[in-house]
């Protein structure tokens, strides 16, 4: 069993209420060799919510105490975003999972590129650093071709 992001199996949960479909990831939920986790919602915030970004580091300078995740307007939400990956944590011992398939790029499941001030740079997400910590194997996942346009569209502000 493997957990992977809700957003690429479908689920609505992204910051602007969408999903970031993969064909390939919701195949293997269907299939039930996956189980859908999103780590924003888990840890408490809502949907739609504001986007936000780590400042100050990446996701092992939050757990750390060395950065925070901002929203956009400047509300502090790291404690939702430690709360997340936690219970991601937690379900994924409860399961046995040994591996992740996380989105790319995003405060919280985003794997070795995450966005700062709308451009990539190197680091983990906060929840996607919490499984690594704990020798949980986590890959990125992007998108097909087929998603590609519609993904840039809908987070052209956002950036992940
Ligand atoms: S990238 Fe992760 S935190 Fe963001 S919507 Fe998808 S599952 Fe939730």
């Amino acid at each position: 069993m493997i957990l992977v992001s809700a957003c690429l199996a479908g689920i609505k949960c992204c910051y602007n209420g969408e999903n970031a479909l993969s064909s390939h990831i919701e195949s293997l939920v269907r299939k039930k060799s996956a189980i859908p986790v999103c780590p924003e919602q888990i840890g408490g915030l809502s949907t739609p919510r504001e986007p936000a970004e780590i400042v100050g580091g990446d996701g092992r300078d939050v757990l750390e105490g060395r950065a925070r995740v901002l929203t956009r307007s400047g509300e502090d939400v790291t404690g939702q975003y430690i709360r997340g990956a936690e219970e991601v944590l937690k379900i994924a011992k409860m399961v046995g999972a040994k591996k992740v398939i996380l989105k790319r790029n995003s405060p919280a499941c985003g794997f070795n590129e995450i966005y700062h001030e709308g451009r990539l740079v190197n680091g983990n997400g906060v929840c996607s650093a919490l499984l690594i910590k704990h020798e949980i194997e986590v890959e990125a996942s992007g998108f097909q071709n087929s998603d590609v346009t519609n993904f840039l569209k809908a987070h052209a502000s956002r950036g992940y």
